[in-house]
Order: structure tokens, then sequence, then C-alpha cells
């Protein structure tokens, strides 16, 4: 069986999908207590009911992660019900209409920018604060291969898992001496419903198969096989990890 870790706290972002959701039900397995955050409170609650189910304990907290007052509402009623955070989890994010950049309106490059950055920035703002007080902590960021180089037709997406991966370091290398680590993961394809819009928008815009990433694997990966990882950065066994970019894309950037 899998080491408990009693009393371990964890928040995740975007927990009522995908990567998000998986990495939620993971860390309740080992033992953490889950602030689950969502913007949808429907599939957050589910969320929720999965983690009691495998017999994890957790709370559903709704917020915008774009929104500062939702992001201070989700630290500080993590802090009232659970006193500390050992692992946050930066994770809630879109993807945008796919189109050539001179094309993408401002209010598309609003909407991005917003959760996929904003939202990371203000995690980080008052997640580090109090990190940093309790002098332990692990960060892991959702970015993506479009952090690491550019995604075709995805322009502003690849502009803000870009700033991801800068707020990463630029955190790391800020707190690394109070105890806290942060890290990246780039995920390449992986099977959520943030994909399963994706070949319609390609055909939809009459884009070639060449112009769009290849699974090299011959598929996605299955969400779980992210929060694998997320745990594994989330706790002491990436401990001397920190400003890590980790590509987890089945070698879709060779
Ligand atoms: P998903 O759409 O399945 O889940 C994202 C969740 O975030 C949803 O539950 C949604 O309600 C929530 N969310 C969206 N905007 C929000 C907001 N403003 N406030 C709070 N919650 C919000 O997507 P996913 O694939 O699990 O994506 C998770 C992260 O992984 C994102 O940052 C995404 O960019 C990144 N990513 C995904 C892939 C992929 O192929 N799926 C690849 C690389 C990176």
């Amino acid at each position: 069986g899998s080491i408990k870790l009693e009393g371990k706290v964890a928040i995740v972002t975007g927990a009522g999908s995908g990567i998000g959701r998986s990495s939620s039900i993971k860390l309740a397995k080992a033992g953490y207590k889950v602030s689950v955050v969502d913007f949808n409170s429907v599939t957050g609650e589910e969320t929720l009911s999965l983690i009691k189910e495998e017999g994890g304990e957790g709370i559903f907290i709704q917020a915008d992660v774009s929104r500062n007052e939702h992001v201070l509402n989700y630290v500080q009623t993590t802090m009232e019900q659970y006193g500390r955070i050992d692992a946050f989890v930066n994770n809630a994010g879109i993807l945008q209409k796919f189109s050539l950049l001179e094309n993408i309106e401002e209010s598309e490059y609003e909407r991005i920018i917003n959760v996929n950055v904003r939202g990371v920035f203000l995690g980080l703002k008052h997640v580090l604060k109090i990190m940093a007080e309790q002098g332990f902590g692990s960060v892991i960021n959702t970015a993506s291969t479009a952090g690491l180089r550019a995604e075709h037709s995805m322009s502003v997406y690849t502009a803000s898992k870009h700033a991801v991966i800068g707020l990463t370091k630029a955190a790391a290398l800020e707190y690394v001496r109070k105890g806290v680590r942060v890290n990246a993961i780039c995920p390449g394809g992986v099977d959520t419903t943030l994909t399963q819009a994706v070949p319609t928008m390609m055909q939809n815009n009459g884009y070639t198969p060449e112009e769009f990433p290849n699974m090299r694997m011959g598929r996605f990966a299955d969400p779980a096989e992210i929060a694998e990882i997320v745990l594994m950065l989330a706790s002491g066994q990436s401990s001397y990890m920190t400003g890590s970019i980790i590509a987890v894309d089945g070698g879709l950037t060779l």
C-alpha cells in the first residue's frame, strides 16, 4: 500500500476536470486533504465525491482563478479549514480558439491571459506568502509544451504558457531559501475536455495535420499519467527540484 501522509494539505485549481481532477484524486489517495477549486461547481463537487468514494478528505471551493478576491477566498478557506498548505497545484487553464495571430480579437487575448497568466500569478502571490511563513511547501504550475515552443494557431496560448514558465522560474528563485519549491509541468496532448474540441477546431480552420503536433506515442496521455508526476513534485521525492520545467509529453518536443 501507499504511504499515508497524515495531516498534509493540497490545493488544486481546475480540479473539476482532466488533469486537476486526476491530481486531486491521486493526492487524496496519498493522504492529502484536498481543497478542490473550480469555476464549475457541478464538476467540482463531483471531484469531491470521487475523493470521498476513495476514502479521501476534502472540501470544494468555487472560484474564478482570474479574480483576486476569489483566490484570496480559496487560500483563506483552506487555511481556516486545515491550517496549512503543503502542495499547491496551480492548474486551471483554458485553450484559445485556434486562429492566425492577425485574426485574434483583443477580447480573446484577454480571456486567455486572464485565466492562464493572471490566475497563475494570483495563486502564486497568495500561496507563496503562506508557504514562506510556514517554511515549507511545493507548488506545481501547469504550463504546457506550448510553454517550450510555439504551437501553430495558438499564439496567445503559447505566450500564456511561456509566461507560466517565467513565473515558475522567478518564484523558484525568490523562494528557494524559504523552504518552498516551485516547479512546472509541460504536458503535450492529454485526453481531457480541453482537447476534445481540438479536432473540430482543426477542421473548421482548414489546417492540415502537419501543422499540428503529432502524438508520437500514437495517443494522448491519460490524465492519470500527468497526475503521477504532479504527486512526485508535491512530495519529498522531488526534494532537490525547484525551478524545473518538466515535459510530460510522450516525446512530443523531441
Ligand atoms: P479541462 O478543461 O479538462 O479542465 C480545466 C478545468 O479548469 C475545468 O474544470 C474548468 O472548469 C476549470 N477552469 C477553467 N477556467 C477557470 C477559472 N477561471 N477559474 C477556475 N477554474 C477554471 O483541461 P485540462 O486539460 O485538465 O487542463 C488543465 C491544465 O493543463 C490547463 O492549464 C491546460 O492549459 C493544461 N494543459 C492541458 C493539455 C491537454 O492536452 N489537455 C496540454 C498541456 C497543458
